[in-house]
């Protein structure tokens, strides 16, 4: 079997691809909506084929790449049936197998952290995939999304903890860089779950916790339950992405980053939106940048070749993204936002004409 583990540092989420080394069938566990294009990458290298993205449950710090991977792969997407979700090609039930290739992973329901929350088991029990039921010396929050430490604590200990000792655990997520246990050490250690602990204890401990809600949870809740599907259908669509490594928001932006600027500057027309005298002030430019503010914009295209790859600068970024839409609007396939600004910029210790220390 093929098997890779990778990393979101933004919500610290890890995605799991599994595939039959046979039949180069292939599985997508949480996959995020902004690794979309390194997942594909991925997944062309290995010459697998995309067959499920399965979630874990409905998240609330990223949104799932589902939709951007069906698009492009014609991927089914699949979660629980207690999810709430619309636009999956199947809803799963406990005890339900998920084929790809010779080889499957078996559904077990363990609500607790979500009402629609799944682990996935590997059909030979060496692995599972538990989301945010059992996180590594730790678990998912109950106090909101249908939460449930009652649940939480039934379902680890009725659907997981009978797995085998070695039986490795993978969870959805993990904040100081583990990356794998398994059923026996969290058995012993978890601080919250090991079996010494009752039911009445974890409640307890549960509840006194005080969390702060995730920042991105408004978002990317209400969008995981339409499994990740953009808000603008065709903003990612009618883009030429092939002339840079160039990463795509969930807000409809194209992005690059600093460093491939920095070194790839000759090949593009570099604009700077800010006004002129942020454009000549203490933050400096871009060496051969163009100003032209996003006030005038409109009105000055006839400066911009519509060939050439643009590349679209202001202090944050933030401007510059509206900067990217008006172009687009415009018939420019050929932009991308300058990730973080100059402010990322002068932080990357990149050079700059004018501006001070
Ligand atoms: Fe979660």
């Amino acid at each position: 079997m093929i098997f890779r583990q990778l990393f979101d540092p933004q919500s610290s989420t890890y995605t799991y691809l599994l595939a039959d080394s046979a039949t180069r069938e292939a599985v997508l566990i949480d996959p995020v909506f902004e690794h979309v294009r390194r997942d594909a990458a991925l997944i062309e290298e290995l010459g697998v084929k995309l067959a499920w993205t399965l979630e874990t449950h409905v998240h609330a710090d990223h949104v799932t790449g589902a939709s951007l991977l069906k698009r492009r792969f014609g991927s089914m997407i699949a979660l629980s049936r207690d999810s709430g979700a619309a636009g999956a090609d199947r809803l799963l039930g406990d005890g339900e197998r998920v084929n790809f290739g010779r080889r499957s992973l078996e559904v077990r329901a363990t609500p607790g952290h979500t009402s629609g929350c799944l682990s996935y088991v590997l059909d030979d029990l060496s692995m599972v995939f538990t989301g945010d039921a059992l996180l590594i010396r730790g678990c998912g929050r109950t106090d909101f999304q249908q939460g449930d430490a009652r649940r939480l604590y039934r379902s680890v200990r009725d659907r997981i903890f009978p797995l085998p000792d070695h039986c490795l655990i993978y969870p959805a997520h993990d904040y100081r860089g583990l990356t794998s246990s398994s059923v026996a050490e969290e058995r012993m250690y978890n601080p919250r779950l090991a079996e010494s602990i009752g039911e009445g204890d974890f409640v307890g401990y549960m509840t006194h916790l005080g969390l702060a809600h995730p920042k991105l949870m408004d978002v990317a809740v209400p969008a995981n339950l339409r499994c990740g599907k953009p808000d603008k259908e065709d903003s990612g669509k009618a883009a030429d992405t092939d002339w840079a490594p160039l990463s795509y928001t969930f807000a409809g932006i194209w992005e690059l980053q600093p460093e491939w600027l920095a070194e790839n500057a000759g090949r593009v027309q570099v604009v700077d939106v800010r006004e002129a005298e942020e454009f000549d002030g203490a933050l400096g430019h871009i060496q051969g940048a163009r100003l032209i503010t996003l006030g005038s914009l409109k009105n000055n295209l006839s400066e911009i070749n519509k060939e050439k790859p643009v590349v679209v600068v202001c202090r944050s970024g933030a401007r510059s993204a509206q900067a990217t839409v008006i172009l687009r609007g415009a018939g420019y396939t050929k932009v991308a936002n300058l990730a973080g600004g100059m402010l990322r910029w002068r932080g990357q210790r990149l050079p700059v004409e004018g501006g001070t220390d």
